[in-house]
């Protein structure tokens, strides 16, 4: 098959799926097909909750991105057709063909069936779930009158976090700055109530323990309470109903924000194709899907064998893995054999407030302002395209902008 006529289908513009399409662009005939208009580079989402980044840095159109050698459509892919090579979008009727597929629609809040989960808590995976955090706190401020007792302006300032997970602390001590903030600007008195409901015993496990350290000060100085141990048993429209060491109580709360758990999509759960006991479909060391030499899954949905525990479901594995379909797609139209690729964990970064971070990399972490300027610096390498992270780099310069405070 020659290069440029073979038709590549990618599915999902994140992590793995956007950094493929950028690859194989010129190698053939690319589609990327994906739900939404523009990419979000997930761990910048606290900073967006609390204005350090603007949308354009974290959550560039995919038409700046790509060039017109990749035709991008927008829209859900809703069906694979793996023996005719179609694919079928939600609301058209016309099917794409393909000759090779890449699969990289990643994962779903999961919510694990929990009683008013799915109906009351604020999920964070996207740029408009960010928004929307934002926003409520914002309306949950301006519903404290100036003259409130201190109890009162804290019940109503009530945020409750579910998963002590990176997610959930990097969020909690955004949002713990962002509220003490405002208070103090607004003249209330009290101060607002920031809590993350963990079910383990500890906060951010799998990361490695100084930085755990790090993470647990930077909780106790942000004043959010963490209470390990506790499972949510059910969430209601202004209270989440906990469970700990057997009692039962229920917390009133002006959001409930779910941080706990991802499970895969549902076009994956559609999917004929072998999977593992979590749902993720198995593929090669070379990232074929199992019994389909021309179909390729990574990231989120990809059950990959060799892989460390800790590098499984996040972006720098999607990334890396990126790089191995781009190669193996390439040897395929080469008439060459796929390869494999051992996969390595490029560093912990985890944010912690509007101030600080901590930083694993070389096997040293760093804290305070000076990691979270690192962190910056990171994260700009690691954005798409030379040219976004020129124009990212140079807006940031490495420290970002200050928090723009709630309400302004
Ligand atoms: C708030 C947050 C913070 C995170 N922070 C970090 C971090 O600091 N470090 C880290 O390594 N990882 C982090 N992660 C995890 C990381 O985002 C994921 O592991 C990574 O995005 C997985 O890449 P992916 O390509 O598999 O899926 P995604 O990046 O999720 O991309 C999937 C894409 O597919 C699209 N899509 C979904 N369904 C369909 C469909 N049916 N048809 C077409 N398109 C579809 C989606 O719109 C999306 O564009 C974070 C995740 C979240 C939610």
């Amino acid at each position: 098959m020659s290069h440029h006529k073979a038709r590549i289908c990618i599915v999902g513009g994140g992590f793995g799926g956007l950094f493929t399409a950028l690859g194989l662009t010129g190698v053939g005939d690319v589609t990327l097909v994906t739900s939404e208009d523009h990419f979000t580079f997930t761990p910048m989402l606290y900073e967006y909750v609390s204005g350090e980044v603007e949308a354009w840095h974290i959550a560039p159109r995919y038409k700046e991105l790509l060039d017109d050698r990749v035709r991008l459509i927008r829209g859900d892919v809703t069906e694979v057709d793996f023996a005719a090579r179609e694919i079928a979008i939600g609301g058209r009727v016309s099917r794409v063909a393909y000759d090779m597929l890449v699969l990289a629609v990643g994962g779903a809040t999961n919510y694990w069936g929990i009683e008013g989960a799915e109906e009351h808590v604020m999920p964070f995976r996207k740029v408009a779930h960010a928004d929307a955090l934002r926003q409520r706190m914002i309306d949950t401020l301006d519903s404290i009158p100036p003259d409130a007792a201190p109890q009162d302006a804290r019940r109503a300032a009530t945020f409750t976090i579910v998963g002590a997970g990176a997610s959930g602390v990097e969020l909690a001590t955004k949002m713990a700055d962002l509220l003490h903030d405002a208070f103090a600007r607004r003249g209330l008195r009290g101060e607002p109530r920031v809590m993350i409901v963990e079910m383990g015993g500890q906060v951010v496990p799998g990361m490695d323990a100084e930085i755990r350290g790090v993470v647990e000060n930077a909780l106790r100085d942000a004043h959010v309470e963490l209470h390990t141990g506790t499972r949510v048993r059910q969430v209601l429209p202004h209270a989440v109903g906990i469970e700990h060491n057997g009692q039962q109580s229920e917390v009133e709360t002006s959001g409930v924000i779910w941080t706990a758990g991802v499970k895969v999509s549902p076009l994956i759960e559609r999917l004929d194709v072998e999977k593992d006991k979590r749902g993720l479909v198995v593929v090669e060391p070379t990232l074929q899907v199992r019994g389909h030499k021309n179909v390729f899954a990574l990231g989120d949905i990809a059950f990959y064998k060799d892989v460390v525990p800790s590098l499984s479901g996040t972006a720098q594995l999607a990334f890396q893995q990126s790089g191995l379909v781009i190669d193996n797609i390439q040897a395929l139209l080469d008439g060459s054999p796929p390869g494999a690729k051992h996969f390595v964990e490029l560093g912990e970064a985890v944010s912690l407030g509007t101030e600080s971070a901590a930083v694993l990399a070389g096997g040293r972490v760093i804290d305070g302002a000076l990691a979270r300027q690192a962190r910056f610096a990171l994260y700009t390498s690691r954005l798409p395209t030379w040219q976004h992270r020129l124009r990212v780099g140079a807006s940031w310069f490495f420290g970002g902008k200050p928090p723009r405070p709630l309400g302004l």
